[in-house]
C-alpha cells in the first residue's frame, strides 16, 4: 500500500450537547449518593434500570465505569490489584479493573469531574445475568464492601427462540424484585410511574435504532467508533427525557449528513462489521487506522445491544422480560448468526472484524467456527482480532495493525 494514508475525523457537533448531559448525570449521581434522602443503585448494563428509575433511584452502572478505565487506559495497571485478592487475570477485565480501582481508590470520574471524588456508594446492587455470571460475582464484591443487599434476575442463556416460558419466568423474577426493592428505596411501587419510565425508555431505544440505522448510507454518516462514545445516553440515561432530547439533535446531524452525501470516512471504499467489545484503550488508534485505510466500520453488534424493541408500556413486565431477554448475547449461535447475516446485507457490508477478547468469551463470537460458516454463506471474508476489552497486555498493537493491513489488502484485490 504506497498511497499516503490521511484520515480525517470528523467531529459530530452534537458531542458538546452529549458532554453537557453526561456531566449532569455524574454531578446529580454524586450528591445523591452524598444526600441522606436520596438513593443509589448499581445496575448492570442490561439490567431492568426501567423499575429502577420507576422507584425513584438513581442509577449508576459500574460498567460505564470500567469502560472509561479501559478508555482513559487506567485499567491495565488496576487489574493486578484484582489478581492480588483473587479475581483471575482470564475473567472480565471490566471486573477485575473496576476492582482494582476500588482498592487504589482511583476513578477517572475524578478527573472528568472535578468536585467528584469518588464512584457514587450504593444503596442496592441489581444485576441481570443475561449478559454473564461475572457481573453477579463483580456486584457481589461490592455488596461485600458496602454492606447493602443485593438482588438479581437469572436469565436462561444460549436460547434459540424466546419462548413464552423463558419470558413468563423472567417477568416473575422482575415483579418479585419489586418488594426488596421498596424497602431500599422507602418509595411504594406505582404502576403508572413504571409505564412512563417505559415509554421514555422505548422511545429511546427506538430514537438509537434510527442513530445506528443511518450508518446503513452510502457514505455511512457515523462509524463503530463514534457509536461508541454516543451509546453513553442510551445506556446510562435511558428512561429518561435527556436521553431521547439528546438523541433527536445526534439523529438530526445524522441525516444532514446523508442528505450531504457526507461520510463520517473521507473517500469511504470499503465497509466494515465490528463484532465483539470494543478495545477501549485504542478506540483512536482504531478509528485512524481503518479511516486512513479508506475502511468504514459502519455497524457493530456491541453498539445495537442497547436497542429494546420490545419494549411496551402498556405492558412493562412481559415486555421488559422479552427484551431483556432476545438480545444477542443471550443468544445461540444459530440465532447469532442469523442475526449478523441480516446485518451484513442490511448496512452493505464487505468484511467483518471479530474482536477476539481475552477476558470475556460471552462477547467473542469466533470461538466456535462462526466467522468460517458465515463467511461460507455470505461470501463475506472476516478476520479476527486478538486483544481484549480492557487489559491491553492481551493486545499486540504490531500484530493487530498489520492483520488489519493485510485483510484490507485482501478486501481491494477482491474487487
Ligand atoms: S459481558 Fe463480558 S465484559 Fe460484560 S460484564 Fe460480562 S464478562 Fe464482563
Amino acid at each position: 500500500m504506497t498511497e499516503e494514508r490521511k484520515s480525517i475525523r470528523k467531529k459530530i457537533r452534537a458531542t458538546k450537547e452529549m458532554g453537557r448531559i453526561m456531566s449532569e448525570y455524574f454531578y446529580e449521581l454524586d450528591a445523591a449518593a452524598k444526600s441522606s434522602d436520596k438513593k443509589v443503585a448499581w445496575c448492570s448494563s442490561v439490567g431492568p434500570a426501567e423499575i429502577l428509575r420507576s422507584l425513584g433511584f438513581h442509577v449508576y452502572f459500574p460498567e460505564n465505569h470500567s469502560a472509561m478505565l479501559g478508555a482513559t487506559r487506567m485499567a491495565t495497571d488496576l487489574i493486578p490489584y484484582a489478581n492480588a485478592i483473587g479475581y483471575s487475570p482470564d475473567i472480565c477485565s471490566y471486573l477485575t479493573a473496576d476492582v482494582g480501582a476500588y482498592l487504589k481508590n482511583l476513578t477517572p470520574l475524578s478527573r472528568a469531574y472535578p468536585g467528584i471524588e469518588s464512584i457514587p456508594k450504593p444503596d442496592v446492587m441489581v444485576f441481570n445475568t443475561n449478559q454473564c455470571r461475572d457481573v453477579q460475582d463483580w456486584f457481589g464484591w461490592f455488596a461485600e464492601q458496602y454492606h447493602v443487599p443485593m438482588v438479581g434476575v437469572y436469565t436462561h442463556r444460549g436460547i434459540g427462540g424466546v419462548t413464552e416460558a423463558h419470558v413468563q419466568s423472567i417477568a416473575q423474577q422482575m415483579e418479585e424484585m419489586i418488594e426488596p426493592l421498596e424497602k431500599v428505596s422507602d418509595n411504594g411501587f406505582d404502576m403508572n410511574e413504571l409505564k412512563r419510565v417505559m415509554a421514555l425508555s422505548r422511545e429511546c431505544s427506538i430514537l438509537w435504532k434510527k442513530v445506528l440505522d443511518t450508518a446503513a448510507a452510502v457514505p455511512s454518516p457515523l462509524t463503530f467508533f463514534d457509536g461508541t462514545i454516543h451509546m453513553g445516553p442510551a445506556v446510562v440515561l435511558r428512561g429518561t427525557r435527556q436521553a431521547n432530547d439528546y438523541y433527536r439533535v445526534l439523529l438530526a446531524e445524522l441525516e444532514e449528513r446523508v442528505k450531504n452525501h457526507e461520510g463520517a470516512v473521507e473517500g469511504e471504499r470499503f465497509r466494515l462489521y465490528w463484532e465483539g467489545m470494543p478495545i477501549w484503550g485504542r478506540l483512536r488508534q482504531h478509528s485512524e487506522l481503518f479511516g486512513g485505510l479508506k475502511a468504514c466500520m459502519v455497524a457493530s453488534t456491541y453498539c445495537n445491544s442497547w436497542i429494546f424493541s420490545a419494549f411496551d408500556p402498556a405492558d412493562p413486565f412481559t415486555s421488559m422480560a422479552k427484551a431483556y431477554t432476545e438480545l444477542f448475547i443471550v443468544r445461540s449461535d444459530e440465532a447469532k448468526e442469523r442475526y449478523i447475516k441480516e446485518m451484513i446485507d442490511f448496512f452493505k457490508i464487505d468484511g467483518v472484524v471479530y474482536h477476539d477478547a481475552k477476558t470475556c468469551p460471552n462477547n467473542s463470537n469466533n470461538r466456535y467456527g462462526m466467522p468460517q460458516r458465515i463467511e461460507k454463506e455470505t461470501g463475506v471474508p472476516s478476520l479476527v482480532i486478538n486483544g481484549d476489552l480492557n487489559d491491553l497486555r492481551c493486545l499486540s498493537d504490531e500484530q493487530a495493525n498489520t492483520n488489519i493491513e493485510a485483510f484490507i489488502e485482501q478486501l481491494e484485490e477482491n474487487r
